[in-house]
């Protein structure tokens, strides 16, 4: 591991100034995806600014009837929130299906949002890929791309984002709040936040240098039946090859977002509107223009058999 500085912020604008205003400054949560890399010198960064003392880490009601999410607030705690249990149960699901016990009680919500890829090829640093080295060229195009993206991806880069969480946030229509290097704050809609890897895949997210995560807001509960199911190589401890988040609202309609096809959380609302029609037909839409390898075509059925395992446990 190289050498790095240490700084702990006393307020979140003191955060983001501090980060903006130090290159190669990285924030430190949980720790639990960012000092593996630096341990492999993946990440390597000058400063580490450890937010951890920050205010960030209470859930609490919003006036809109909703919920806010401190960027602080660790996984085990968000699943165990009695709210996010009765009211946004598809979100504790995902949570409870990633990673493990111990992992849980370390990660956070801001990092769960950022960790990265686990494109094996990302971690090896014996080997090209766009993502940890711009314009080296992608090994994974003809390499091991059994757990890559089938959709949304580009020739300069077909990883997944791993997070479970995120994927049933972008179901629930979460909206992201910052705060920028001169204190202002802004609000970004999930569906906004992860950028396509075609111009730049070491480019994940639309955030600034320096601009910090404060909270995660999720609008007032769509009732409905909520169900999250992970298809993985092994029963726990493993990353997603397709996982299906549902919410249906009891009158044949709902939505539905995928994780482990693409780059990000995939859902469509023309997709949604399919729901009556079965998974056929959600499927169709949602994964058109689907450009899987020859390794990983198969989680084009997968996807589209999981939701309809789950819309005929539905029925039941
Ligand atoms: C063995 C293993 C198995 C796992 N399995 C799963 C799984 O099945 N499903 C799943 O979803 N996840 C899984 N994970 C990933 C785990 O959920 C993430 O590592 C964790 O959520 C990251 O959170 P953290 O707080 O530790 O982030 P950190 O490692 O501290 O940070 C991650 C990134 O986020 C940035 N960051 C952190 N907070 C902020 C903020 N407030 N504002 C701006 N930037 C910020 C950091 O700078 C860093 O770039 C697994 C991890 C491991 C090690
Ligand atoms: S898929 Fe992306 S992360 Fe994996 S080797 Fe290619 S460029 Fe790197």
């Amino acid at each position: 591991m190289q050498s790095f500085s240490y700084l702990l912020a006393r307020t979140p604008q003191e955060a983001a100034a501090l980060a903006a205003a130090t290159p190669g400054a990285k924030f430190i949560a949980g720790g639990t995806n960012l000092l593996d890399l630096m341990k492999l010198e993946i990440e390597t960064p000058s400063v580490l600014i450890d937010i951890n003392g920050l205010d960030l880490d209470t859930i609490t009601s919003t006036p809109e009837g909703g919920l806010r999410i401190g960027a602080l607030v660790l996984n085990t705690d968000l699943a165990a929130n009695p709210t996010v249990r009765s009211d946004y149960a598809v979100l504790s699901r995902a949570l409870l299906a990633g990673a493990s016990g111990q992992l849980r009680n370390m990660a956070t919500t801001a990092g769960n949002l950022l960790q990265r890829t686990r494109c094996p090829y990302f971690y090896d640093t014996n080997m090209a890929c766009n993502k940890r080295s711009a314009g080296s060229g992608c090994s994974a195009q003809d390499g091991v791309s059994r757990q890559l993206a089938v959709v949304g991806a580009s020739p300069a880069c077909i990883a997944t984002h791993p997070s479970d969480m995120a994927v049933a946030m972008q179901l629930l229509d979460a909206e992201i709040h910052t705060v920028l290097q001169d204190g202002s704050e802004r609000v970004i809609p999930i569906e906004d936040f992860y950028t396509d890897p075609a111009a730049n895949p070491g480019i994940e997210t639309v955030l600034q240098p320096g601009e910090l995560i404060t909270a995660v807001h999720l609008p007032a509960p769509l009732g409905g039946r909520h169900y999250y199911q992970k298809v993985r190589d092994r029963a726990s401890y493993a990353f997603a090859l397709v996982s299906v988040a549902l919410v249906l609202d009891g009158k044949g309609g709902g939505r539905v977002a995928l994780g482990g096809v693409a780059h990000k959380p995939w859902r469509s609302r023309e997709a949604d509107a399919l729901l009556p029609s079965g998974a056929g037909a959600v499927m169709s839409r949602l994964l058109a223009g689907a450009q899987p390898t020859h390794e990983n075509e198969f989680k084009i059925l997968l996807a589209e058999r999981t939701l309809a395992g789950l819309l005929s446990a539905s029925a039941e």
